[in-house]
Order: C-alpha cells, then sequence, then structure tokens
C-alpha cells in the first residue's frame, strides 16, 4: 500500500464521514463489527444506523450456510442504486464471504470497492483510505501465527455492561461440514495476559459481564505451553475486580474436561449456561460428520454438567439431513432432544459448503424431506422451551440489568441461564444487579417483578 501515511492527512483533514456496518452470523462477527467501528473512527467515520447516509457501507460476512452467503448478495445488489446515486460512497466486504471468495467477490461485483479477509481486520483503515483515492482493492492473505498473535483485534474501548472478549480464533477441528477451518485459519489462542488487561480496563469503565468468545473455546491454550487451559483461564477471569459474570461460546463436546465442568461447582461468577451443540444423536451421523465423540459421550457430558450445577440450563445447534441421515438417525436426533431437554436450540437444514469433506458424500434425502424434519424438530422444541420458561414462573432469579427492553417502557435483563426477562423499574438500575420474582413466561423472554 503507497502513501498510507498521506492518505491519512488528507483524509483526517475532512469533516465527519458515516459508516454503517452491516453483521451476518456469529458473535465472532458481531465482535469484529465492533471493532470495526472502533478502528475506522481512528481515520474520521463515526457510526450510523441509516444506510442510506453512509459514506462507507461494510457488510460484516458469514458463509457458514449457503443462505447467509446468498444475502450478502443481495444486499450489495441493494446497494447498487445507492452507489449510482453518490458516486463516492465506499462499498466493503469483509468476513466469512470475503475470505473465501476475495478478488473473485471484486471481480463479479463491479461496483464493490474493498474486500477484506478474516486475518485482515488492522488493514482496513489502509484499505478505505486507498478506496477514498479511488482504488479497488481486496486483502485476504492469511497471517503466520506469529503476526496473528500480536494482532490480536482487542476491544473497542467503548464500555456498556456486558461486553465480548476474543479469547482464540480459527478451529482445527474441520467438522466435515464446516467452512470455517478455511475461512477463519487455523486455531490460535490469545496471550492470556492481554485477555485479563483487557477485561480489567472493561471492568474499571464499567462492564459487569464478560462473554469469552472463539469457534471452540474450550481447547483455549492446547496448542499453547506457555499459556493456561481453558479452566485456569476462567479462574483468572473470575478474579478480577469488578466483573459479575462470566460466559463463554462456542463449546465443542469432545473438549468439555473435568476441570471445566468443575469451574461450574466452584465459581459462582460463571453463568448457569452453556452452548453445546451436539449437530445429531445418531453415532453415524457424527461419525460421518467428524465430531469426535458419540451420543453417550455426549450425554455423559451434559449428566456431569447437570451434576456440576443444577438447574444448568443447555442450549445447542443441530443439522437436520446431513447426507445419508435416514429416519432412524432423525429419530436419534428427536430422543437426545427429550433427554437433553435443551432450553433453546438453534436448528438448520444442511447446507454444502465448498471445500468441505461432506460436500463429496452422497445425498439422497429429498428437500421436502429435509425441510419435514425440520419443522418436526423445530416444533417439539419450541414446546420444550415453552415448558423450560413456565418451569420458571414463581422463581426468583438474580438479573444483570442490561438495558431497556425493545418496547421501550421496561427495563431487561437476562438470567444466570441466559434467559430474557423484562421488567418494570428505573434506567438507573442499567448495570446493576437486581433479584426478581418471574410472573410469566412466553415463547422467547419472561415477564419478572422486583
Ligand atoms: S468445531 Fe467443527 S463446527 Fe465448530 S467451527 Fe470447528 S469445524 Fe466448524
Amino acid at each position: 500500500m503507497r502513501n498510507i501515511g498521506k492518505m491519512r492527512q488528507g483524509s483526517n483533514a475532512k469533516k465527519e464521514k458515516l459508516l454503517y456496518v452491516e453483521t451476518f452470523g456469529c458473535q465472532m462477527n458481531v465482535s469484529d463489527s465492533e471493532k470495526i467501528v472502533a478502528l475506522l473512527k481512528g481515520i474520521g467515520y463515526s457510526n450510523t444506523h441509516d444506510f442510506s447516509l453512509a459514506d462507507l457501507i461494510i457488510l460484516n460476512t458469514c458463509s457458514v450456510r449457503a443462505k447467509a452467503e446468498q444475502k450478502v448478495y443481495s444486499r450489495l445488489g441493494r446497494f447498487k442504486g445507492l452507489k449510482k446515486r453518490n458516486r463516492r460512497l465506499i462499498l466493503g466486504v469483509g468476513g466469512c464471504v470475503a475470505q473465501q471468495e476475495g478478488e473473485r467477490l471484486l471481480a463479479s461485483v463491479p461496483y464493490l470497492d474493498i474486500v477484506f479477509g478474516t486475518h485482515n481486520l488492522h488493514m482496513l483503515p489502509e484499505l478505505v483510505l486507498a478506496a477514498e483515492q479511488g482504488e479497488r482493492l481486496s486483502q485476504t492473505a492469511f497471517l503466520d501465527n506469529g503476526t496473528r498473535l500480536d494482532l490480536f483485534p482487542a476491544a473497542d474501548g467503548e464500555g456498556g455492561v456486558s461486553r465480548f472478549v476474543t479469547i482464540m480464533q480459527g478451529c482445527d477441528n474441520y467438522c466435515s461440514y464446516c467452512i470455517v477451518p478455511y475461512v477463519r485459519g487455523r486455531e490460535i489462542s490469545r496471550r492470556s495476559v492481554e485477555i485479563i488487561d483487557e477485561i480489567r480496563e472493561m471492568a474499571s469503565q464499567g462492564v459487569r459481564e464478560v462473554t469469552l468468545i472463539g469457534q471452540n473455546v474450550n481447547s483455549y491454550g492446547l496448542m499453547s505451553p506457555d499459556e493456561p487451559d481453558f479452566a485456569s483461564l476462567l479462574r483468572l477471569v473470575a478474579e478480577v475486580h469488578g466483573i459479575k459474570r462470566i460466559r463463554f461460546t462456542t463449546s465443542h463436546p469432545k473438549d468439555i474436561s473435568q476441570p471445566l465442568i468443575d469451574c461450574f461447582a466452584e465459581l459462582p461468577r460463571l453463568c448457569g449456561h452453556i452452548h453445546l451443540p451436539a449437530q445429531s444423536g445418531s453415532d453415524a451421523v457424527l461419525a460421518r460428520m467428524n465430531r469426535g465423540y458419540t451420543r453417550r459421550e455426549y450425554l455423559e457430558k451434559i449428566s456431569a454438567l447437570n451434576a456440576a450445577r443444577p438447574g444448568i440450563q443447555i442450549t445447542g445447534d443441530m443439522i437436520v439431513g446431513f447426507p445419508g441421515e435416514s429416519e432412524a438417525d432423525f429419530s436419534e436426533t428427536l430422543s437426545l432432544m427429550e433427554e437433553v431437554r435443551y432450553a433453546d436450540l438453534f436448528s438448520f437444514v444442511y447446507s454444502v459448503r465448498p471445500e468441505t469433506r461432506a460436500a463429496q458424500l452422497p445425498d439422497d434425502i429429498s428437500r421436502e424431506e429435509k425441510q419435514l424434519r425440520l419443522e418436526r424438530l423445530q416444533a417439539r422444541q419450541r414446546e420444550m422451551t415453552l415448558e423450560r420458561n413456565r418451569s420458571l414462573v414463581g422463581s426468583r432469579q438474580e438479573l444483570l440489568t442490561e438495558g431497556v427492553s425493545r418496547r421501550g417502557d421496561q427495563l431487561f435483563g437476562r438470567t444466570s441461564g441466559n434467559r430474557i426477562v423484562n421488567f418494570s423499574s428505573d434506567p438507573s438500575l442499567i448495570g446493576s444487579m437486581v433479584e426478581v420474582t418471574i410472573t410469566r413466561a412466553f415463547q422467547n423472554s419472561l415477564l419478572g417483578e422486583i
């Protein structure tokens, strides 16, 4: 990149410019988008929620399912008109679709200015400054581990009550259906010293809850001899003064260790919720998915978690219609759901992803059959979620008050088990722990009274 310093000076002299970021996919992307906003603030961009006012639009994309990827193209189509009306508008695509497509995306979308991959967030200000000068650029090179460690994206300093903290990136598991290892790269754990410093800084700004995030947080530190393992990291975070609650996501069942299970018994600040994707209840399907555990092993971990923290809320992910899934395999998935009694389940029809091993598997289940199975599964899950929520009516729950509810006339917080509770009280309570009695249960939320 030539003349970056020169371009930076010129650009800073201009009036404030507006940035609109649209985020697709998981918490990693939500967190990355916060960092994008913070990075671009440094070159004069402030955030807007109205894309029609923006000087720069960034789509932070997800390619984990074909549908999410198609959405990006349809959003780009929508912005084509805007770009025609405002020639100075800069359009950028980052995240997993950008990593997957790279230069091809620039070639197929002629009005697109910037493509940046999952390892190139730190370069975004330079790319934007170059685009301001009329260049079209793609930067999707993977970084080596040493450079990645030094460039781990830190928090954006924005405060708030509850924040994400990135502790690792990438994945080495190569589940046969998953594109993540190809678009996020190999697994790498961030230095624990930096993680704890960042959480201390957040606590000093009033943050009360942190969610440690990564593609597979349970394997944190396993490949880094100088770092603690994930259970030890949780114990370090629990000692940070001012942090009242700790959550983490996402977990891989095969990496749930006994020391981690012990944390649920011994660390009161660790919330009583775990997102533990099973993906299927059938051993045959789990083997074809290369998940590295059996149904029995998964259920043993669930029992151990229930024993360590009675009442722990378990959520998960399930894929329906994986190649070769028979009706008997699908019944195993339904029966696993009955045994676990998930508080919530994210379920999807299997989506073929390029480069993955499952893309080579013969798939003889019709689309209609897959859709029917998904509907059966989701209908049963809705019943179980409502039952779970109803079982909380009359109980007292401690909440961290996070903000004003969507309707605007109440406050909301989450229980330790991650259920949303709306309640009436004074906004001065935002950021405080409160105790409420649950008075009503709905499908997606609860109502409480202080
Ligand atoms: S653990 Fe499996 S599903 Fe999760 S990100 Fe890694 S490869 Fe994908």
